[in-house]
């Protein structure tokens, strides 16, 4: 695996693979890997010729800047988790690589991105898309994998590529959870003992919500039921929990279709999201 933080020295490589007929997969993240991550490389690796992971924290899709400086940064044990796994390229390049001097573009989404984390976090996606257009076009990507964990991240940046022409195909992989249902998250380093045990709860309570919904209880009604229970259970503040169409997520009071549904609340100071299919 070769470590490459200069996007001109990317481009030699791509453009060879390129004219190989190599297909390329992209996995971006920002670092702090977990099984999660790596179901991601597997699942390119299986499918692509060529793997790059680029790892880039982000700090244009930080709405926080405490939430940007305590966001973990495992470069060297990263390096050494996808060591097994023969990805072609871990791409690392520098914010300056990212954003030179006098970078003054910012590509936004509307629609997909209202509400949920856009509506909790303004300014998130616009970060996310303008990070993720050009993570694609420096990596010739044909394909690039994200996950359904951040499932609104996943609508958004499907209608980017479309939208912008992308030759890139966005493919859309299962959330990986820990034995006990909590989603898996860079973020959760940062739970203290108490609130590790009881962040599952997240999981609990959005399993029987949606069972419940499935079963016919009325949605409103349950997603008050569910939100006064996390309160009680020491989550808070509670930034959304709702219910959306999985296809182009408009917000549902029955699910007549494909739906999913959403939640966001913090935990000890860390921000927890998650979400469920319905129907
Ligand atoms: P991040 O490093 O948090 O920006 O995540 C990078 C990619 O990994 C995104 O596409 C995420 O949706 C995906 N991802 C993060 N956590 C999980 C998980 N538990 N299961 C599946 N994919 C995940």
């Amino acid at each position: 695996m070769k470590i490459i933080r200069c996007k001109s020295d990317l481009r030699q490589l791509t453009d060879a693979w390129t004219r190989a007929g190599e297909i390329i997969g992209v996995v971006p993240t920002m670092g702090a890997l977990h099984a999660g991550h790596l179901s991601l490389v597997t699942t390119a690796k299986a499918q692509c010729n060529r793997v790059i992971v680029t790892l880039f924290v982000n700090p244009r899709q930080f709405t926080n800047p405490e939430d940007l400086a305590n966001y973990p940064r495992t470069e060297d044990s990263d390096a050494v988790k996808l060591a097994p796994f023969n990805v072609d390229v871990l791409y690392i390049p520098d914010p300056s690589e990212m954003y030179p001097a006098g970078f003054a573009t910012s590509i936004s989404v509307s629609g997909v991105s209202a509400g949920l984390c856009g509506g909790a976090r303004p300014g998130h996606f616009d970060g996310v898309t303008t990070v993720v257009a050009k993570l694609l076009l420096q990596t010739a990507g044909d394909a690039a994998f994200f996950g359904e964990k951040d499932f609104q991240q996943l609508q958004v940046v499907k209608r980017l590529a479309l939208d912008l022409d992308l030759k890139t195909k966005i493919i859309g992989c299962p959330t990986i959870r820990e034995d006990d249902g909590l989603a898996m998250s860079s973020r959760n380093l940062r739970l203290g003992e108490a609130a590790r045990k009881l962040a599952p709860q997240v999981y609990v309570e959005l399993s029987q919500t949606a069972a419940a919904i499935e079963q016919g209880a009325s949605v409103p009604q349950e997603l008050a039921r569910a939100s006064a229970a996390l309160s009680a259970a020491g989550f808070g503040p509670i930034d959304y929990l709702e219910l959306r169409s999985a296809a182009n997520l408009a917000p549902l009071t029955h699910p007549d279709q494909p739906a999913r549904l959403f939640v966001a609340a913090w935990l000890d100071g860390v921000r927890l999201i998650d979400n469920v299919a319905v129907g």
